[in-house]
This record gives structure tokens, C-alpha cells and sequence, in this order.
């Protein structure tokens, strides 16, 4: 009866836990590639409050080289710029751009972390980079729920993703990025977005 009792309690912890949220990816998934991924989010979504404290938009997003190197962190700058293109995605890739002095990374075999899924104007902007890997914490439907951004229509784009050499990986340790969503929203700072 006890051993029962303590494996429900088990059981009960991790199905609480939203990081048991399931990984996704466009290629047979790599546990080693995941475990650095969830290292590298995690930090991300922990900083997602100071950047927000200053004015950002509550993503962060970050360039890695292959050895582990951060070429550029940055956070969405929607707001402080006045530009609404200015997600951390964009911001990310034009500052890795900028110092390595290229407008195409492809050669670096470079991969993106982000605290949540890439919306349709970021995909863009990471086919046309030559990123090589995606990583995302918190889905866009999630996103959508907690904030109403519009994330835009992205139909199949792990396939298109894969069909251009891009590796996605998804859903990688979202519960911090939500909970920092739900804070933005709760926090009444600006909910962006142009009139319908
Ligand atoms: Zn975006």
C-alpha cells in the first residue's frame, strides 16, 4: 500500500510538472541536443522578467554556435523601438549577422534558442538567415491563449523547415515561459498588436 502510495506520488509530481509537455522535432529526436537545448531555455526563460522590467516584450532568444559559444542574446524590442518587427527572433539574427559580418549564416551551422515558438514573420526571418537549428520552449497556440498575440497561419512548416535543412525542435521545457507569460499578462504591460 505504501509503495503504491509513493509510486501515484510519483506519478502525480511529473504529470503536474508541464516540462513532461512532450518533445517534438522534424528529425528523430536527439537526447543529447534536447538536454543542451533545456539548459540554454531554462536560462532564457529565467531572464525573461529582466528584460521585460525594461520595457521588452516577454521573449528572449539566443545564437549558439556548434562548440557552445553564444554569438548574440537578445529580447523582443516591439515596444521600446516602436518597430513591429522587432521580435527576439529578428533581433537575434540581425545581431549575429552584424558581428560575424554576414547576411548569411548558413556557413557557421548555427542554432537559434527561443523561449517560444517562432511566429510566421520569424520563420521567415530564420530561412533567410541560414540558421541551421530551431529550439522553442512554449507552443504558439499556448502563446495565443495566454497573451492573444497572433501568431499568424505556419501550416506544416517543421516539413518546409526540414525540406530547406533546418532541424526544429519544440515544446522543450515550456512551464517557466508560461508562467512568465501569464506574469506579463497579469502585470497589465502592453499586449502589442495593430487593430482589426
Ligand atoms: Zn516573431
Amino acid at each position: 500500500m505504501k509503495k503504491l502510495f509513493i509510486l501515484l506520488l510519483v506519478f502525480y509530481t511529473i504529470a503536474c510538472n508541464s516540462s513532461f509537455a512532450k518533445v517534438i522535432s522534424n528529425e528523430k529526436i536527439d537526447s543529447k541536443k534536447v538536454d543542451v537545448a533545456e539548459k540554454i531555455i531554462l536560462e532564457l526563460q529565467k531572464e525573461m522578467s529582466i528584460y521585460t522590467q525594461q520595457g521588452s516584450g516577454p521573449f528572449v532568444a539566443a545564437i549558439y554556435d556548434n562548440n557552445g559559444n553564444l554569438i548574440a542574446k537578445t529580447s523582443n524590442s516591439v515596444v521600446n523601438d516602436n518597430c513591429s518587427n522587432n521580435h527576439a527572433e529578428m533581433n537575434v539574427i540581425k545581431e549575429a549577422e552584424k558581428k560575424l559580418g554576414t547576411y548569411d549564416l548558413s556557413k557557421y551551422n548555427l542554432s537559434l534558442y527561443v523561449t517560444a515558438e517562432p511566429c510566421m514573420m520569424c520563420l521567415g526571418g530564420i530561412m533567410w538567415s541560414g540558421i541551421k537549428n530551431v529550439y522553442y520552449g512554449v507552443p504558439s497556440k499556448t502563446v495565443e491563449k495566454i497573451t492573444g498575440f497572433d501568431e499568424g497561419f505556419k501550416p506544416n512548416w517543421f516539413k518546409e523547415f526540414k525540406k530547406r535543412g533546418i532541424i526544429v525542435y519544440g515544446n522543450i521545457k515550456p512551464s517557466i515561459g508560461e508562467k512568465e507569460l501569464y506574469n506579463y499578462v497579469n502585470n497589465g504591460e502592453k499586449l502589442y498588436k495593430p487593430e482589426r
